[in-house]
Formats: structure tokens, C-alpha cells, sequence
């Protein structure tokens, strides 16, 4: 007879919760089924634009935890949704940890939460520390728990507040060294770093933590989750609450990890890690900062004076965190939008680029399409253009490398029934997002032309007045080209003009209908350029009305 050897969850995991039976839930709301198993109340709530919650949601969603696990290259098995990562820490303390029995590791100065939820617990807090110079020492952290066998030891890459880096070869020798520990290792700001997720080798005793609350903007919503062997998601199941994540939350999350909206989550993030670097050599030139460090979406500071700088920041009303714990000056500085990084700078004494970039966002969503985009008229780069009708992708970023300006735009619409909607739809987004990012227009110049030759000849005249207005002159025999109706080419300008408020003209001639489109989108790109480039002070609006 064979007896069955516990596993590595079961001889963690706290007996009573082992012996515990599962929390008694409602069932799911089939579709045909009369739910009156949950005392929920039957009416639709008072609230507009929020159908069903009147009724419980679903204990774990199996869209958003499938989403998840695409999102992290992981089963849906190996991964639990919670609420923010803060809760996924709270629920592994709570599943793992006796009270006055059991500890947990942490590597200070690191992320309160680990040894606060652990107090709360009654678990002890063993700490390792960095080195001065807030490097990771792999031996310092084995030698510092060795004897305490801690349930959990939290490792945090990048670090908060150091913005350290974990080596991945470091975590793997922790937890071979430390089979009967689970190495829980905090991901919250794996997106800002150069460096890979363990979220794909999060078996055995180690656990990966993720969140949707920084790279992809949720905090709100607070949805995170835990990702680990499937025998131990079951025994942080076993302590969640019956129904842990809110129905908003969940359609929010569901909404903001739309295919459409991914390459604009990849541009913030690319923005953030570039105006954190920015911001950290400016803040360098400072008299009174000490030493700046980047990770994540932040700064860890050391300033020299500390209780001026506190004063200083009041004055301005500008917020951010001390860390004395981690050095005596220490601060962590989140990156925030260009206006909160100026208001920053002042505090320093610094001042910002005379002029704020001409930026904007755009998220459009219909029955028929879903569009997100990203634009930045005083950068070239980056472009990325997914509009599902690959030609269309050409031409819009045709405009955008011959007009200049850096332009992400995704787009999932009904090409199943025809082009016609997301031709369209992206038009109108693209002329919304240039109409924003060009603001006030102050220093633009208004008027843009350009005559472009191939075998076919393109004329574009624009007059970014405020006043939409569209004439195309000319005809296409064919009735597609690559994918795009020809009879959207008039179309695409029309809504470009109305969205963008402009008046555009365009006249085309010749014989090949692809370099004929072709020459309209570049000559338009070049038209653009001459009209969105700032002139002479930069200040000056080229209207004699005062406003354009
Ligand atoms: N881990 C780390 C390292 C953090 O800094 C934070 C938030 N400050 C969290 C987890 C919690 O994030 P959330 O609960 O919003 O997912």
C-alpha cells in the first residue's frame, strides 16, 4: 500500500486551513437558470452604465483569469486574480503563516506591506538587508534566514524603493537553497525594467506576483494576482473572501487589456522609463541631491536636507515619499505627467523645457471598433500602426513618418463585414488625436502644401483653422487596393478634416491607382509637417482673428 507524500503545498500550508472545506458560493448565473440561490436583490441597480451588479460576481473570472494568463504566458490554473497585489500578499501571509509560530523573510529596505501583513498575521519578520549600496546579496539574504526556515520570503524586482534588480540566477539558487520557503518574488514594476518576468518559472516554491495597478494604469480598480504551482493558488483560494473582486473592476480590467490598447500600455511605459531617466539627470544637477537612482515608474533620492526639502514640497503642494528607513535623506519620487514632473523640478529650483510636447491619447470605442492610440507631434519616433487592413497600416504611417511625429494606433474592428468602419473610425480617432496634441496651437504653422511625384502626382493643401472642410479631386479605377476600398480614399480625408478641424484639399493624377493613394497619405504626411511645425518663438498664433 502506497502512502500518498504531502506536497510541498500541504506542508506549508497551515493545517486548519488545509482541514478547511471550501467557501459556500452561489453558482455561476447560467444563462436559463432562476438564480435565487444568493439574496441578491433582483432589480437592476440605480447606476447608470454598470448592468449586473446588482448580483454577485463570479468568484474568480474566468475571462480576466485567462486574459491574465495570456497576458503573463502562464495557465489560467497557476494563477490567482486578486485585489491589487497587496491583497495577493495579504492572502499568502494569512494561508501560510501561524500566528506566534511561522515567519516570513523580507530584504529591507523594501515594500512595507510584507512584514505590516505579517504583524497583522502574528507572524515573526525576519529581515536581510541590502548591501550599502542597496546591491542584492544573494549569500547575505541565505545567511540571514538560514536556521529560521520562513514560510515565505519576499524578494521585490525591481526593488521599491531602491528600484534594485534581482538576478534571476540569484532567485533560483535562493530557492533551491531554501526548498521548504515559498520565494514569493514581487513583480509590480516588471514592466519598467530591462529585464525578464519569472512570472513562465513560477513553479515548485516559487510564487510571482503581478499587478494591473502601475504599467497598465488600475490602480483603481486594485487587480492583481498571484502565480504559482496550481496546488498552491489552491490554498491561497482557500482564504480569499467569497467574492473578492468587483464587477467594475473586472470590466475595467477586461477594457483597459483590450489587444487595441496594448502597444499604447507599451508606449506609456516607454515614456514613463524615458522621462524617469530625463528626470533623474536633471534632478542630479541639483545643489542638494545627494544621489539618484531610477526603477520602476520612480526615483529613489538622497538629498542632504531633507526637513527643507519638506517645507519646500508643501509650499508647492507637490507630494511624495520620504524613505528614511532606506538612507537618511532618502525619498522615492513617483514619475508623474510632464506638468506634475515641472512642478517637480521647481521644487529643485530646476527649471523644465521651455515649451510642454505636443502629446495626446485617444481611446474611441463603438459596437464596430475599438481604437486606441498615442501621438507626440515633437518626437519622430516610435510609430506602430495596427489597423488590421495592413495597406491602411502603410498609409498611416506614411503621414506619420512624412509628417514627423511619432504615432502608436491599434484598431480591432468588424473587418469581417467590410473595411468601411475601421477605415473610417481610425480617420476620425487620428484627426481627434492630432487636433488634441496640437493644443492651443500656439507657434504652429498654419498653412502646409506639398507636391510629391511618382508616375502619379499629389497636391495636399491644409489650413489647420479650426474649420472642417474636405475637396478631393480625382479617381481611382480600381475598386481596392490592397485591402482598402478606394472609395474610403475621399472618405479617410473627409473625417480627417471634420475631426481634425481643418480644411484639407486634395487632387490627384495619373496612372496606377497604389502610387496614386500612396501619393495622397505621403503628400498629406508632408503637408502636416509644414503645418504642425513650430515657427520662430513658438509663441505666436498665425491667425489674425487671435484663435484658431
Ligand atoms: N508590491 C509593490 C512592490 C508595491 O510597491 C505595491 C504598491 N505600492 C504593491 C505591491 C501593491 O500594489 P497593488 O496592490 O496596487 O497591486
Amino acid at each position: 500500500m502506497s502512502i500518498a507524500v504531502p506536497t510541498l503545498a500541504e506542508r506549508l500550508a497551515r493545517p486548519e486551513i488545509l482541514a478547511l472545506c471550501p467557501c459556500d458560493v452561489a453558482g455561476a448565473p447560467l444563462p436559463g437558470t432562476v438564480r435565487l440561490d444568493a439574496n441578491e436583490n433582483p432589480f437592476g441597480a440605480l447606476v447608470a452604465g454598470q448592468p449586473g451588479i446588482n448580483r454577485y460576481p463570479e468568484p474568480q473570472p474566468a475571462m480576466l483569469r485567462q486574459r491574465l494568463a495570456d497576458l503573463y504566458g502562464v495557465a489560467p490554473a497557476s494563477l490567482w486574480v486578486a485585489r491589487g497585489s497587496d491583497d495577493a500578499i495579504d492572502l499568502l501571509v494569512r494561508a501560510f503563516c501561524r500566528a506566534g509560530v511561522d515567519s516570513i523573510a523580507v530584504v529591507e529596505p523594501t515594500f512595507s506591506a510584507y512584514a505590516q501583513f505579517a504583524r497583522i498575521q502574528g507572524a515573526r519578520v525576519i529581515t536581510a538587508r541590502l548591501t550599502d549600496a542597496f546591491a542584492f546579496d544573494a549569500e547575505a539574504v541565505l545567511a540571514a534566514v538560514r536556521g529560521h526556515a520562513p514560510k515565505l520570503l519576499f524578494l521585490c524586482t525591481p526593488n521599491n524603493p531602491t528600484g534594485t534588480l534581482i538576478d534571476p540566477a540569484d532567485i533560483a539558487r535562493i530557492a533551491t537553497a531554501l526548498p521548504e520557503t515559498l520565494v514569493v518574488v514581487d513583480e509590480a514594476y516588471g514592466e519598467f525594467a530591462d529585464a525578464p518576468s519569472l512570472a513562465t518559472k513560477a513553479t515548485g516554491n516559487v510564487v510571482v506576483l503581478r499587478t494591473l495597478s502601475k504599467a497598465y494604469g488600475l490602480a483603481g480598480a486594485r487587480i492583481g494576482c498571484a502565480i504559482a504551482d496550481p496546488r498552491i493558488i489552491d490554498i491561497i483560494a482557500r482564504v480569499s473572501p467569497p467574492y473578492p473582486l468587483p464587477t467594475p473592476s473586472i470590466a475595467a480590467a477586461l477594457e483597459a487589456l483590450g489587444p487595441e490598447r496594448m502597444p499604447v500600455h507599451a508606449e506609456r511605459v516607454r515614456r514613463l522609463v524615458t522621462d524617469r531617466d530625463a528626470l533623474a539627470a536633471r534632478l542630479a544637477e541639483a545643489s542638494d541631491v545627494e544621489r539618484t537612482r531610477v526603477g520602476g515608474n520612480f526615483l529613489f533620492l538622497e538629498v542632504a536636507d531633507p526637513a527643507s526639502l519638506a517645507r519646500r514640497l508643501s509650499a508647492a503642494a507637490v507630494r511624495l515619499r520620504f524613505r528614511p528607513n532606506a538612507a537618511p535623506g532618502g525619498l522615492r519620487i513617483t514619475i508623474g505627467t510632464e506638468a506634475e514632473n515641472r512642478a517637480l523640478l521647481a521644487v529643485f529650483g530646476l527649471c523644465a523645457e521651455p515649451r510642454p510636447t505636443r502629446r495626446a491619447e485617444i481611446v474611441r470605442d463603438t459596437k464596430e471598433t475599438r481604437i486606441a492610440l498615442a501621438i507626440d507631434l515633437d518626437r519622430p519616433e516610435p510609430r506602430s500602426i495596427d489597423s488590421g487592413i495592413p495597406f491602411y497600416d502603410h498609409m498611416i504611417d506614411q503621414v506619420a513618418a512624412h509628417g514627423g511625429f511619432a504615432l502608436t494606433l491599434a484598431c480591432r474592428g468588424d473587418l469581417d463585414i467590410d473595411p468601411h468602419h475601421s477605415v473610417e473610425d481610425i480617420a476620425i480617432a487620428f484627426g481627434q488625436g492630432l487636433r488634441q496634441a496640437l493644443g492651443d496651437k500656439r507657434g504652429i504653422g498654419r498653412f502646409g502644401f506639398a507636391l510629391p511625384m511618382d508616375d502619379a502626382s499629389a497636391e495636399v493643401l491644409i489650413d489647420l483653422s479650426g474649420r472642417p472642410f474636405a475637396r478631393f479631386d480625382g479617381s481611382f479605377a480600381s475598386l481596392a487596393v490592397g485591402g482598402l476600398p478606394t472609395e474610403m480614399v475621399p472618405h479617410i480625408f473627409r473625417s480627417l478634416a471634420d475631426s481634425l478641424g481643418a480644411a484639407i484639399h486634395v487632387s490627384v493624377k495619373g496612372d496606377n491607382d497604389h502610387h496614386k493613394v500612396e501619393a495622397c497619405f505621403k503628400a498629406f504626411g508632408r503637408a502636416l509637417r509644414q503645418g504642425l511645425a513650430i515657427k520662430g518663438r513658438g509663441d505666436a498664433l498665425p491667425s489674425t482673428k487671435g484663435l484658431l
